[in-house]
């Protein structure tokens, strides 16, 4: 029989002996289930799926907006590389998404210094047509500044958004910062503004312009609206600063095409004896197109699919079904969420959990929550479980992200580890969106510890309730 002594040494032998009574101690999940625990840590932390998955996704499809050829070839590698993992119940889930394609967007200062800067039009945006427009401009804070200018301030002019987001790890500068860029061309569009240049929704200093969707109203005019980097932001404000008229010339070619096919796809382990109940990882499989998509939403992909190809290579056998569903279109408008929720609607009680990752890369610095209170200890015991990973404990207000509203709303809990958002928005939605901004080891603890949560939510041997408080506003 072999001695502790003869197998570790005494720091091992501690964190053994914790490790034990913290196992015999849990009034919830099963000694064997927390034993797999460890077998994912240490697979996770060596285990290289996930990237190779973001390295091939951007190297091999690269842009993927809904509509384009590149959305047609993401879905095929999606389908391709779950059948290479070996998932099981794999399918795809037509999908009908809009299609609009960016075109050429030119922004020049004409007064008082002319000078070209660099932009991107807002996804959405109409074009302004071949002659372009010649406007004197507005400069405004945001769009509460925008509604408390005097009948008739803006009529005419293009209105430049001066806003900047602020940097924080959990993406809450995000929130604050984007209705400038959904809601401000409308805005202006209604107040009979020309045009929009937005300060970019960004958290960098360098000189590439953010996208993102701007969202129309049927009741006002649409107008062209851009986003130019922060720095340039900065420079179009000393030209105002001078105190002399601003006068720009935008020019853009963005237009709307006839709705397209996408599709969500889909796989799964399958459950044993609770397979009816689903416990769901989702992340959209669709991107901007000035870049390749790498933290947005490449790393998603690799982080909900290395995490079910974690549990599967381990050997590991769910309680419940583990599904990884990858949504069409969640950049401009979440068709793909939208139809899943549709298509489900009698299973939607099935999901009894879900996930989503669409936030980068990581690390997971925090577990947060949004279930029935009374399960919060479940979550506890949760975060006990990853206790190697040192997560904080989030707020029990968890939106999972954008393509989980629909389900939310019907009151599936949601368990969100969270990533890392510090730099996030240095490189979202932009052309700089590359596979160098993925960090290697940041992506394996993700995978890691999304799919410690994941199992330890298909494994939990009590009844996941339903959550009947609002869904927080995604961020
Ligand atoms: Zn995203």
């Amino acid at each position: 029989m072999r001695t502790f002594k003869s197998l570790l040494t005494a720091a091992a032998l501690i964190a053994t002996l914790t490790s034990v009574h913290a196992a015999d101690k849990s009034p919830t999940f099963a000694k064997a289930d927390l034993n797999s625990v460890r077998t994912l840590r240490e697979r996770g932390l060596a285990d290289d799926t996930a990237w190779r998955l973001v390295e091939s996704l951007t190297t091999e499809v690269g842009p993927r907006s809904a509509g384009s050829p590149g959305d047609a070839a993401a879905v095929a590698w999606a389908k391709r590389e779950m059948q290479r993992l070996g998932f099981a119940n794999i399918r795809t889930m037509a999908v009908t998404v809009p299609h609009w394609v960016r075109g050429e967007a030119q922004l020049a200062v004409l007064s008082p210094w002319p000078q070209p800067m660099p932009v991107l039009a807002l996804g959405g945006s109409v074009g302004t047509g071949a002659e372009g427009i010649d406007a004197d401009a507005v400069m405004v804070r945001d769009v509460a500044a925008l509604s408390a200018l005097p009948a008739g301030a803006v009529k005419d002019r293009i209105v430049f958004f001066t806003n900047r987001m602020e940097r924080t790890q959990d993406g809450s500068g995000y929130g604050k910062a984007v209705a400038v860029r959904a809601t401000g061309p409308a805005l202006a569009g209604s107040l009979g503004a020309l045009g929009v240049v937005i300060r970019s929704v960004s958290t960098s200093d360098d000189r590439f312009p953010h996208t993102g969707a701007t969202r129309y109203r049927d009741d006002a005019p649409r107008i062209p609206a851009v986003a130019i980097s922060n720095p340039d932001a900065d420079a179009l404000e000393r030209q105002f600063g001078s105190g002399k008229p601003v006068r720009l010339r935008l020019y853009s070619t963005s237009r709307d095409l006839p709705a397209a096919q996408s599709a969500n796809v889909i796989g799964e382990i399958s459950g044993s004896d609770r397979a009816a109940e689903i416990v769901l990882l989702g992340a959209h499989l669709d991107s901007w197109d000035p870049g390749v998509g790498a933290l947005d939403n490449g790393a998603g992909v690799a982080i909900t699919m290395g995490a079910l190809n974690l549990i599967q290579q381990a050997g590991l056998k769910p309680r419940r079904t583990i599904r990884v569903a990858l949504f069409a279109n969640e950049e401009f408008g979440t068709s793909g969420s939208r139809a899943y929720v549709a298509e489900n609607q009698a299973e939607a009680d099935r999901h009894v959990l879900g996930f989503e990752a669409d936030f980068g890369a990581g690390p997971v610095w925090r577990l947060s929550s949004r279930v029935n209170p009374a399960q919060l200890p479940v979550v506890d015991e949760m975060l006990r479980a990853l206790a190697p990973f040192k997560l904080a404990r989030g707020g029990n207000e968890a939106s999972g992200g954008a393509d989980l509203d629909g389900l939310a709303k019907l009151g599936m809990p949601i368990l969100s580890p969270d990533l890392d958002g510090t730099k996030y928005f240095d490189f979202h939605h932009t052309a700089d969106d590359t596979l160098a901004r993925v960090d290697p080891a940041a992506l394996r603890q993700s995978v890691t510890a999304y799919a410690i949560s994941a199992w330890l939510g298909a494994q939990y041997p009590g009844t996941w309730e339903k959550v009947t408080t609002p869904k927080a506003a995604r961020r």
